[in-house]
């Protein structure tokens, strides 16, 4: 099913990110852990892409076997950093073979091994949804990030170039995780001021371990508030008070969310169904 007839049920809508693995050594223990969150029966799971595309082929495994064992619609992450046209063309031929009819359409950052000029045939996000738009059959999301993308000179140009994906194909966004709900609030209405009108889901991150915020601080530059930095400092000892705590906190946000009008939330699950299957129970009685 296309993610867009999704979104527009009249349902609040739970959905789980997770990921392949780096190495296909791996891919028995990692699909264990995206399978155990897919029997949770989320409204839609997401499966990422490793950078530059090392996990092209398990992407495309996963999210198919999600879908086939599970019944549950799949998103795969594509990006373009360091890919010819000819490359894109054919992984969105093989996810239509697949079966996927959804994809997130990302410029990615250069690999940390990448030589030489990784922005060649793509530059931004928009050039890619462009593509797949032309592609055809494909219902295409983007990525927004509401304290700003971590190369932008400011929010403004951000929300500009932010309306060009839109433009140029993308249906919905998802944004980066934040830990304050009022950032994704004041976010909304610039966005909307812009003139933006496709769906916004918001990209919740439930934290279980201190090394998870300091590198989640680190690659996007958010915001943490000192209401739960005081719960990592209190907390960050004892891996079982973490968890619970970090589901709670996750699930706060989540509450206050959809309290505020917010039909479509994503859940960052970092492959872990016990912490996904936490908050879902703690929303059975709200979704
Ligand atoms: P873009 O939309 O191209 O934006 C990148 C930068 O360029 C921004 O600063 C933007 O303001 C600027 N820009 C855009 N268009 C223009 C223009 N026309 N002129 C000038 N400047 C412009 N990474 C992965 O490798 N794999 C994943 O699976 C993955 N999943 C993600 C899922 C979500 C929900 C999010 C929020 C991020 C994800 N990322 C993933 C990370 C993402 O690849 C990086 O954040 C990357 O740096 C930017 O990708 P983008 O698609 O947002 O890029």
């Amino acid at each position: 099913m296309k993610l867009n007839e999704i979104l527009q049920k009249k349902e609040v809508t739970l959905s789980f990110e997770v990921f392949p693995p780096k190495v296909t050594a791996d891919y028995e223990t990692v699909q264990k852990a995206a399978y155990g969150v897919a029997k949770l029966k989320p409204s839609y799971m997401s499966v990422t892409y490793g950078a530059g595309g090392s996990t092209r082929g398990n992407t495309l495994k996963l999210a198919k076997g999600i879908q086939e064992e599970y019944g549950v619609t799949t998103i795969a992450h594509l990006t373009c950093v360091g890919a010819t046209k000819e490359k894109i063309q054919e992984s969105l031929e093989e996810l239509r073979a697949a079966g996927i009819e959804n994809v997130l359409a990302l410029r990615g950052d250069r690999p940390k091994d990448f030589e030489g000029e990784p922005f060649i045939d793509y530059h931004y996000a928009s050039e890619l949804a462009a593509d797949i738009r032309a592609f055809g059959g494909m219902c295409i999301g983007g990525a927004c990030y509401p304290e700003g993308h971590v190369e932008s000179e400011n929010s403004q140009e951000d929300i500009l170039n932010l309306k060009k994906k839109v433009e140029a194909g993308c249906e919905y966004l998802t944004t980066q995780m934040f830990f304050d709900n009022n950032i994704f609030y004041n976010f909304l209405c610039r966005v909307r001021e812009a003139g933006i009108d496709v769906p916004v889901i918001p990209g919740i991150m439930p934290i279980t371990r201190p090394s998870q915020l300091r590198s989640a601080v680190r690659l996007s530059g958010c915001n943490v508030p000192m209401r739960f930095r005081s719960i990592v400092d209190c907390f960050g000892n004892n891996p079982e008070a973490m968890q619970q705590a970090g589901i709670i906190y996750a699930t706060d946000q989540i509450i206050d969310l959809i309290a505020n009008g917010i039909k479509h939330v994503h859940v960052y699950s970092m492959n872990k169904p016990e912490v996904v299957r936490g908050i879902q129970e703690s929303l059975s009685k709200i979704i």
